[in-house]
């Protein structure tokens, strides 16, 4: 009997780690992304909790380790270089297992697991959908057409099939109030720890220590008017009046910055669905619940709904009744970490320097172990998504 045929739009975390459960459960996958090739590098992200667990059942969390980078200490510097914080990673962790990665070496390895059951094509977006009856047809731009059994969008938080599926996004984005920058750049200055930071009211500025003599760079600031992202030759200059009054070495790597690719730069928004399916078709990932940066478990929640998907497809007697187990299943921590997500936006960076200082000197002396024991609740609280 012929594989079922699935249609997965955007390569990126949840669309790879998808195309692996489906082939897992019998299905055939063609992935539709956007981007001409896999890129290189990318922002750096924690993989803990149940996306942990499903790279585990995976069997990825060897070549995981691979591309790996130990972070031992966060150390916070203020605008005029004093010392703020120092955050060790242990302390918090434990023996709690986590994994830091660049989302692009995180997408590698889930390509590199992909086995004959799945088609990757590059350089393409969707154009149509439509789901009728037991069939669905996506029509694409390099004007194929594909006959399917399921669509999955997982084409990131500004998704175009959501659109193409439910409609514009009214109601849907939830701005968190802050926007983010992310670029490479090389450490001319040698960072004193593997991770650094500049906290100001209002503005964080982060350097991961890389191999190769780079950095990557992460910015968060806060602006309660973002929507959509800046023109490409903007966002230099907007990270420029951002970083205005932060330390020298913060502008430093900015005018080193600017002799490469441009910053990548959005607004930390969540999406808010009342449902993740219709018919046929079925979203994932950031397409369906962006959870931000601040969560931590966004990459992780996607890869772990992709698992929650493939069993539910594998368990129910038609897709239909399968994407309504998986949104039932996973609805509820979603749920919990949406408003985890919006609680810690409140606090991430305080904006009135009073504030700012409070919550230093809080951070500063607030017993280890408590912070720990939150951290780890945090990771653990979700951890049973799958198995139950
Ligand atoms: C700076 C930063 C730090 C983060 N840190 C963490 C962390 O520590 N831990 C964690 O778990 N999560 C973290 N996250 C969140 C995590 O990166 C996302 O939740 C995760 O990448 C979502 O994966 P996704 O596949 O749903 O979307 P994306 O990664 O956005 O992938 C979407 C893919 O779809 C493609 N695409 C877009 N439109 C189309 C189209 N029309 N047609 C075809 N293809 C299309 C895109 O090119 C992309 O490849 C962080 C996010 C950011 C920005």
């Amino acid at each position: 009997m012929s594989r079922p045929l699935a249609v997965i739009i955007g390569a990126g975390v949840a669309g790879m780690s998808a195309a692996w459960w489906l082939g897992r459960s019998g299905w055939r996958s063609i992935v539709v992304e956007r981007a001409e090739d896999l890129r290189d590098g990318g922002y750096m992200m924690g993989i803990s909790g149940p996306g942990y667990e499903t790279a585990g059942r995976m069997g990825l969390i060897p070549p995981l380790e691979k591309v790996s980078y130990a972070i031992n200490e966060n150390v916070y510097r203020d605008r005029r270089g004093r010392e703020l914080l120092r955050l060790r990673y242990r302390d918090f962790l434990k023996d709690l297992p986590y994994l830091a990665l660049r989302r692009n070496d995180l997408i590698r390895v889930l390509r590199d697991a992909l086995d004959e059951n799945t088609e990757l094509k590059f350089g393409c977006t969707v154009e149509t959908i439509r789901t009728e009856g037991d069939r669905a047809v996506v029509g694409l731009s390099d004007r194929s057409t594909i006959d399917c059994d399921l669509v999955i969008g997982a084409d990131g938080f500004r998704s175009a099939s959501r659109r193409l599926v439910f409609g514009e996004d009214e109601n849907v984005l939830e701005h968190l109030g802050y926007r983010f920058a992310v670029f490479d750049v090389d450490d001319n200055i040698k960072l004193e720890a593997d991770f650094l930071s500049f906290a100001e009211p209002g503005h964080l500025a982060e350097y991961y220590a890389l191999n190769g003599g780079r950095l990557a760079a992460m910015h968060v600031w806060r602006d309660r008017e973002a929507t959509a992202p800046p023109r490409v030759e903007d966002r230099w200059s907007m990270l420029e009046r951002v970083s205005a009054t932060s330390h020298p070495m913060v502008r430093q790597f900015l005018k080193d910055g600017a002799a490469g690719d441009p910053p990548t730069i959005d607004s930390l928004t969540m999406v808010n669905l009342p449902t993740w399916h219709k018919g046929r078709f079925v979203l994932l990932g950031d397409a369906a619940h962006c959870l931000t940066l601040v969560s931590g478990q966004g990459a992780g929640m996607a890869m772990a709904s992709s698992e929650v998907l493939a069993q539910e497809l594998a368990a129910a007697q038609t897709v239909p009744e399968a994407l309504a187990a998986h949104d039932r299943r996973l609805r509820p921590a979603i749920t919990r970490l949406q408003q985890r997500s919006r609680r810690m936006a409140a606090i991430f960076i305080p904006e009135s320097s009073f504030a700012f200082h409070a919550r230093n000197f809080t951070l500063r002396h607030m017993p280890r172990a408590w912070l720990g024991k939150y951290f780890a609740n945090s990771i653990r609280s979700e951890i049973d998504l799958v198995s139950t």
